[in-house]
């Protein structure tokens, strides 16, 4: 007689253990299992709590947007799938046709890319000015003005917002703010202790930082903000996977850390460069001679960021040199990774602007943006003088 089949797809019980794991557990299960339809009710109309689909919700993103909401000291936070799909969810799902976004005018290029063709198309419009000028922000206010989009550190010129005077005239005119604090993290700018009402992350970048996973994370204290995102995120499956979240966590458990190393060893390199030969300037908010300094130094709380910009003189033949000479630090269009990386925006992210609307925000040919990392620091300091040295001699 055949044996019965099918053993193996039935619920099988986890063993038991009266000891817990340190560790979150990866729960990669996309549905849950309910007892009753009565219990299913229950869970859907909040009296209990519980998992349906994972695209609705699951423990992984749950406990990694709590993790992140403690650090930026908000109520509460939502992961999603990129950073990008966190832009998207306060956008859209917060704004609608008729509604005018302000935007900072150098925000991360996709970004400013929503800003320009998509909101228009679904019937937002929207503006860009400079957030480091309240007037100009001010003056490009409308009485449909429903929301204000800002970074704190621009890239890649590291210019401050101006933070503080943004809250008070949001609030003043019932506009919400938006900080988007990649850059920055939590380490150094706590958005809503300065008057945001919501900020949100690229955990891709510093957070999980590692480069290893994309996501992304918002929060608010307000809870009628966070449901009107989430059920927006939740709609157009904007919410991430579980082991995308588990890695992230992951990495988060060290992203103190590592942004005291990394943001210690930016200020040793700003000021290594602009010592060497070649070298036009190095710009970096906590240098005495920076445009925002003195911001940047009441804003950070005693920080930095872990964002280095540097011009070398003779142009695109010395900024090839320059990279090619560089073989220890990645070539690569990203931030916040445990590794140093360099990146040239004039042949990446800014090389959609012609060169005169670069030059308009000080970037030439010869401009490089430095992610710093957790190498040594004079090791690192040691590759870039190699480098420079490098891009002068062609
Ligand atoms: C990278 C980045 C984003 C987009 O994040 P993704 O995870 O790549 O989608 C948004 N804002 C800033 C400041 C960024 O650096």
């Amino acid at each position: 007689m055949a044996k019965p089949r099918a053993t193996l797809i039935r619920p099988e019980p986890l063993p038991e253990s009266i000891s817990r794991p340190v560790v979150t557990p990866l729960s990669p299960s996309v549905v849950y299992a309910s007892e009753t339809p009565d219990a299913l009710d229950a869970q859907y109309e909040g009296r209990t709590q519980g998992y349906t689909y994972a695209r609705e919700g699951h423990p992984n993103a749950d406990v990694l947007a709590r993790r992140i909401a403690t650090l930026e000291g908000v109520e509460a936070g939502l992961v999603l799938g990129s950073g990008m799909a966190a832009v998207t969810a306060v956008l859209m799902g917060l704004c609608g046709s008729g509604d005018h976004v302000l935007g900072g005018d150098q925000l991360y290029g996709r970004s400013l890319r929503l800003m320009a063709e998509d909101l228009p198309r679904l019937g937002i419009e929207t503006t860009l000015a400079d957030p480091t000028d309240i007037a100009a922000m001010e003056a490009a206010l409308r009485p449909e003005t429903k929301l204000i989009l800002v970074e704190v550190v621009s890239n890649p010129t590291l210019r401050v917002a101006d933070i503080q005077a943004l809250g008070q005239l949001a609030k003043a005119r019932g506009i919400l703010l938006v900080v988007d604090n990649t850059f920055t993290t939590p380490r150094a700018v706590k958005p809503v202790d300065l008057g945001a009402d919501i900020v949100l992350h690229s955990v891709t970048k510093l957070m999980a930082g590692h480069s290893d996973v994309t996501l992304g994370w918002v929060g608010a204290n307000e809870a009628s903000l966070m449901e009107r995102m989430t059920t927006f995120a939740v709609t157009t499956g904007l919410t991430p996977s579980p082991f995308d979240c588990w890695l992230a966590e992951r990495g988060l458990m060290t992203f103190d850390l590592r942004f005291d190393r990394a943001q210690a060893t930016a200020a040793a390199l700003a000021d290594a460069l602009a010592d060497m030969p070649g070298v036009i300037r190095s710009v970096y908010p906590m240098r005495a001679d920076h445009p925002d300094h003195n911001r940047a130094v009441a804003l950070l709380d005693g920080q930095g960021c872990n964002m280095v910009t540097f011009e070398v003189s003779g142009g695109r033949p010395a900024a090839n040199a320059l990279a090619a000479e560089a073989s220890g630090i990645a070539f690569a269009p990203t931030l916040g990774d445990v590794g140093s990386t360099l990146s040239h925006p004039a042949s990446s992210s800014h090389r959609a602007l012609t060169p005169e609307a670069r030059s308009a925000i000080g970037i030439s040919e010869g401009t490089f943006r430095v992610s710093v990392g957790l190498e040594e620091p004079k090791a690192l300091i040691a590759e870039f003088e190699r480098a420079v040295r490098a891009s002068q001699a062609v």
